[in-house]
């Protein structure tokens, strides 16, 4: 990154630990309130890593070199067919994609003319290089720690990233304290959208019992005769039948909702529809085929009423701050 292009995202950009200004420094940008210092990584992308704190989800490496090949262009379908038609509901120009992955996204929306931004942990870092992404877009940031000035999105979302948010290594066993974390970061989301605009999140519903997103365990989870069955189960049939209560890493609407409105006042919570948000490809790898019509129909028929409800396999909802 060259330092004409440091020095223009210090007014872009605030310090994650005291929300004051950032100028250039040395290789980097530096605090003008509490001093930390923020560094450009090997692969040109600046690093929001706290002076101060182990920051131990920062060197999570969540990404496989195979599944960045793939994340590249997944998703196009998802976002051209249901996520950008739903920002367009309303107008709107500064976008944060918080767990922005390969950022697709967050591309197709600079393609746009928007002002759109990703976040994600700094393994992200080096496959960003490699597909020529932007550095003045794309960030190495903590979601419970954002680099961006108070109110300063009209949207923010954060699409299959809020389930990992708490947990050992990025993927399912939750930190004692993951309660914490994630009302750090929801306070975090709230704080960076400005009044009025809108937070969506999506992960699958802790309340239905079946996600044939994740599988049961990884590699930190305490074995058990159940897990191994659940796992058996779910490489069989690519069916996870999970814990609907309990310490589980995904979501819940009551729990969502408690964080982003009881706890952080948000104004509205709005449970969004599911059609058209699955391809479903997905279903083709799973046991659920030969139910795929009976699938789709009951995505696309679920009325609206029972949307927060434990009857909808997925948790995706729109918050008004
Ligand atoms: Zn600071």
């Amino acid at each position: 990154m060259k330092p004409e292009d440091l020095s223009s995202l210090g007014g872009l950009l605030a310090c994650p630990s005291c929300h004051a200004g950032l100028g250039p420094a040395d290789a980097g940008l530096k605090c003008t309130g509490c001093g930390s210092t923020f560094h450009v990584d090997a692969h040109g992308f600046v690093e929001f890593r706290a002076d101060d704190s182990g920051d131990e989800v920062y060197d999570q490496d969540t990404t496989p070199e195979e599944y960045a090949e793939t994340q590249l262009h997944s998703g196009q379908r998802l976002f051209d067919e249901y996520i950008f038609p739903l920002l367009g509901e309303e107008r709107f120009t500064t976008v944060l994609d918080a767990g922005c992955g390969m950022g697709m996204g967050v591309s197709k929306l600079l393609d746009e003319g928007y002002e759109a931004f990703g976040i994600d942990l700094p393994n992200m870092a080096r496959f960003w290089a490699r597909a020529g992404k932007n550095p003045v877009r794309f960030f190495c940031a903590d979601a419970a720690r954002l680099p961006f000035r108070e109110g300063f999105f009209d949207v923010v979302y954060c699409m299959g990233a809020f389930e990992h948010i708490g947990t050992r290594t990025g993927f399912f066993t939750l930190l004692d304290n993951y309660k914490e974390i994630r009302r750090a970061c929801v306070n975090e989301l709230l704080r960076v959208t400005r009044p009025g605009g809108r937070i969506i999140v999506a992960c699958p519903n802790k309340r239905f019992p079946v996600d044939i997103q994740h599988p049961p365990a990884d590699a930190e989870s305490p074995p058990s005769i159940g897990l191994k069955i659940r796992t058996a189960v779910y490489d069989k049939t690519g069916v996870n039948f999970h814990p609907v209560w309990g310490k589980y890493h995904l979501a819940s609407y009551p729990e969502v909702k408690q964080l982003f409105c009881e706890d952080g006042g948000a104004r509205g919570f709005r449970p969004l529809p599911l059609s058209d948000y699955f391809g479903f490809s997905i279903f083709e790898r799973t046991s659920l085929r030969p139910f795929l019509h009976l699938v789709r129909f009951y995505l696309n028929n679920l009325p609206p009423f029972l949307r927060g409800s434990f009857v909808n396999p997925y948790m995706l909802v729109e918050i008004r701050k």
